[in-house]
């Protein structure tokens, strides 16, 4: 297994490549903008793109896709149903994403040989999914280091972040995590420092 990722879009969103390098194959995790450059991340590791996945549907996590599905035609993408834009006050924040599959917790992907399982973490959007492979969880904009994703916007709830994260922070072991903004973190770093995780594990006064 191999991850790599490079920041796309207005926002700098991370937008991550899982590579079975085996296998050659790989999926592209939230590309949300400059789908050029995306493309020739993919190429330069030499596996074919199998699925895109995005963790939530906000704007900054998905504005490839549609250039991407005209350079991959047939490439599936998976978005959780609740993030689908169903009126149009919320087009902006949640544009359409033609041709999305649904996916929800508990769906498992392969990747080549590795196996991509889907957790339900709403809080951030209300269609917020996680993504683990192995060790990694590819978190969206639920779980960033020493942070957490907005609750503000359209669907966001404090309580069900809240909930997401307690949820994550009990998963056994040590993961990696990659959020959707800035770097990298793993599980026990978060544990020990992050207040937002630390409040839903009760480890603090919240
Ligand atoms: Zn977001």
């Amino acid at each position: 297994m191999n991850i790599s990722s490079l920041q796309v879009g207005p926002i700098g969103t991370n937008c991550y490549l899982l590579c079975d390098e085996q296998e050659k194959t790989c999926a592209v995790i939230d590309p949300g903008g400059d789908a050029g450059r995306v493309a020739a991340a993919v190429q330069a590791s030499g596996c074919a793109p199998c699925a895109v996945f995005l963790t939530h549907g906000h704007y900054d996590h998905t504005g490839a896709v549609a250039e991407l599905q005209a350079r991959w035609p047939g490439i599936p993408v998976y978005l959780n149903h609740r993030d689908a834009a169903d009126s149009s006050d919320l087009a902006q924040l949640f544009p359409p994403v033609p041709g999305a599959r649904d996916y929800d917790e508990g769906d498992t992907f392969s990747v080549g040989g590795l196996t991509v399982l889907v957790l339900a973490t709403p809080g951030h959007s209300r269609g917020g999914v996680t993504l683990r492979c192995g060790d990694a969880l590819f978190c969206g904009d639920t779980l960033f280091a020493g942070s957490c994703g907005r609750t503000d916007f359209p669907g966001g709830s404090m309580d069900a972040i809240l909930a997401s994260l307690k949820r994550l922070g009990e998963l056994e072991g040590n993961p990696a995590v990659y959020p959707g903004h800035m770097e990298p973190t793993t599980l026990d770093a978060e544990r020990q420092w992050n207040p937002y995780l630390r409040q839903a594990l009760h480890l603090e006064r919240g």
